[in-house]
């Protein structure tokens, strides 16, 4: 067992290695990858960890001041729809990408014979969003349209698919998803562009507008519209894959687009016009901007009319993506208030030998090991069903990982989002003044953070799609069986308090499913959110369980501290607020749980203190 992190050796949360200091990770990805993977993974990782913690936390810092520029028309007035992006920008595009974070999902890397789960990818997602959130969005959407296209194209956009999941950074294309438009993000089915077949030129032509384009000069953009005669609402809706350039000239790599030193020229281009971009509070390094398609050029992907239902998976892969984002956002706040609180004084003393400042890392922490233990389990879900995919299982042999995912994906994203703006926002407090000033991180932590919450469908309507799952395909199902094998499997007698609590909560929460059930329609509606968050908490919970009896069995009661903890926030309400209980856990176990102090399962059933 190691010792714990001295946080007060270090100046800030920069130019450090990101993987090593994140014990919380590595403690889950040991957990969620097999063996072998992990023995792979574990040094890559390590690398990637510095790379982010080094020159991508400088360049992101950067980034923040001089993002991208839009100039959509030349000196002559020609549309132009170019993106000029800083140098610095443009060195982490090439460093991340070529650590393999998209390719290695897709294409077996080397020394492997088969590509790396997607746990990986989300690993290095969560990772990379140390330094910038921002650019976790185009790289999340270069995954997510690899993925589409792996899925339901049939070699028709098979140079775009390798320019999606190309390892070499000049050959690489970015992916994008242009759904929103300016009368319908979250209702997707009131899209108003059309597509049209042009026999000519022998491509799709589509007309509209889409509003909000992150990523606005991918050349791998996915798009919905609408066919002619297509039915109203999502059921009428195709997808499109849509280049920046000509596809008469072929797929635009990074490497091509480079050569033209500027601009490409007009005629190079697809028929579209960049309006503008968004000024937008945060996420500066990935340019958002309006579209306005003018028979643009396109190319039908998969089945006329299942672009909702193939926007799907992307959307899938999207939120998990974002609730892994969400982590990394927090890791970084948590990280750089650690620092903080070790090394700040006030009143004569560090700022973490206060009681209340101990209490706020306790907290910050464990909801940080609660958001990364739920993402790396749904992770490993899904990465198991796209295994199991690529290797032939039909959807009726996948049937109950596809069920529970339907549930917990939206939850993650869901509740992840909020969580980074909570944990960012106070993480600004503890830095003080400072953290307020653009010069200090936690300035664009908070501002970054603030669109995960938003964009791939907001909390009220992701809490609504978690009812769909439930009414749908029955969801609760996986779930109670899942919840109810955790717990069967913790005896340890440290635990057994907090299994009851969590036992309780878990036949309440299985009440509320049966009343919504029964329920009208509104009263499903007021009742999603409350219902999606209870959802979190008890499966949450259960899961850190299992992990803490792992653990203790293993000699470590570290994790048993924080799923106690987690399990008294969320699930406990102490009389008088907890006060006239006089418990001091997070004074006892702020080393163990803060510091990652190691802990004597045998000190656990009676003493919270830290071995050291
Ligand atoms: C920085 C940024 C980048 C983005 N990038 C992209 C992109 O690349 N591609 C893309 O397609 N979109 C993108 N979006 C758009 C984003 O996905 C949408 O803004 C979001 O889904 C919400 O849609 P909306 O803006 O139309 O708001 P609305 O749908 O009008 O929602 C407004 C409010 O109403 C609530 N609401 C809506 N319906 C219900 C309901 N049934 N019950 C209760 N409450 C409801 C919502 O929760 C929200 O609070 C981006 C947004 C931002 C901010």
């Amino acid at each position: 067992m190691g010792a714990g992190i001295d946080y007060g050796n270090l100046d800030e949360g920069r130019h450090v290695n990101y993987w090593a200091l994140d014990r919380t990770l590595q403690r889950e990805l040991r957990r969620v990858y097999d063996p072998t993977d992990f023995e792979w993974a574990e040094p890559r990782l390590e690398e990637f960890g510095e790379l982010i913690g080094h020159t991508v936390a400088d360049n992101a810092d950067y980034i923040d001041d001089h993002g991208p520029e839009l100039e959509t028309y030349d000196e002559y007035g020609d549309v132009q729809n170019f993106v000029r992006y800083p140098a610095e920008q443009r060195e982490n595009e090439r460093a991340v990408y070529e650590a393999g974070i998209v390719a290695d999902a897709f294409e077996a890397p080397p020394g492997r014979d088969e590509p790396v789960p997607f746990s990986h990818f989300l690993a290095m997602l969560h990772l990379l969003s140390y330094a910038d959130a921002g650019f976790g969005c185009p790289v999340a959407m270069t995954a997510g349209a690899a993925l589409v296209l792996e899925r339901f194209d049939e070699d028709d956009l098979e140079g775009y698919y390798h320019g999606l999941v190309s390892r070499d950074y000049d050959g690489l294309i970015e992916g994008a998803m242009f759904l929103t438009e300016e009368q319908g993000g979250s209702d997707v089915g009131a899209n108003e562009t059309t597509a049209r077949y042009d026999e000519e030129a022998d491509c799709w032509r589509l007309t509209g507008e889409k509003w909000f384009c992150s990523n606005i000069d991918a050349e791998g953009t996915l798009a919905l519209a609408r066919t002619e005669d297509a039915p109203a609402g999502t059921d009428g809706l195709s997808m499109f894959l849509v280049p920046h350039g000509d596809p008469e000239g072929g797929v635009l790599t990074v490497g091509d687009r480079r050569e033209f030193e500027g601009a490409p020229p007009g005629e190079a281009l697809n028929d579209q016009l960049y309006r503008r971009l968004k000024d937008k509070l945060g996420t500066i390094s990935v340019p958002t901007g309006e579209v306005e398609f003018d028979k643009t050029k396109a190319f039908l992907v998969g089945e006329r009319e299942a672009g909702f239902r193939q926007m799907t998976e992307m959307l899938n892969l999207e939120r998990l993506a974002n609730a892994a984002a969400s982590c990394g956002v927090m890791g970084r706040a948590l990280l750089e208030s650690r620092v903080q609180a070790a090394t700040r004084e006030a009143f004569g003393k560090t700022i973490d030998e206060f009681p209340l400042m101990r209490e706020d890392l306790v907290g910050m922490t464990v909801d940080y090991e609660a958001a990364t233990a739920y993402v790396a389990e749904v992770g490993r879900l899904f990465s198991e069903r796209e295994r199991a995919r690529r290797n032939g299982a039909s959807r009726d042999e996948l049937d109950d990982e596809y069920r529970l995912l339907r549930m917990l994906i939206p939850i993650a994203k869901l509740r992840t989002g909020r969580m980074a703006v909570d944990t960012t926002s106070y993480a600004m407090e503890i830095q003080g003044g400072n953290g307020y000033v653009d010069d200090f991180v936690t300035n664009r932590l908070l501002r970054d953070a603030q669109v995960l919450p938003i964009w791939e469908g907001t909390e009220n309507v992701l809490s609504l799609d978690v009812v769909r799952a439930l009414e749908r395909e029955n969801a609760h199902e996986p779930f109670m069986q899942t919840v109810e094998e955790r717990l069967e499997a913790v005896t340890h007698p440290a635990l057994a308090d907090a299994a009851d609590t969590v036992a309780s909560e878990y036949e309440e929460v299985t009440a509320a499913l049966v009343t919504l059930a029964e329920a009208d329609p509104d009263y499903v509606q007021l009742s999603a959110k409350r219902l999606a968050h209870y959802v979190f908490e008890v499966f949450t919970a259960s899961l850190l369980l299992e992990e803490a009896q792992a653990d203790l069995e293993d000699g470590d009661g570290r994790t048993a501290l924080v799923a106690r903890q987690f399990v008294m926030t969320e699930l406990e309400t102490g009389e008088a607020r907890g006060i006239t209980g006089g418990d001091r856990t997070v004074l006892e176990a702020f080393e163990a749980i803060v510091h990652h102090a190691p802990v004597d399962p045998e000190t656990v059933a009676e003493t919270v203190t830290a071995d050291d």
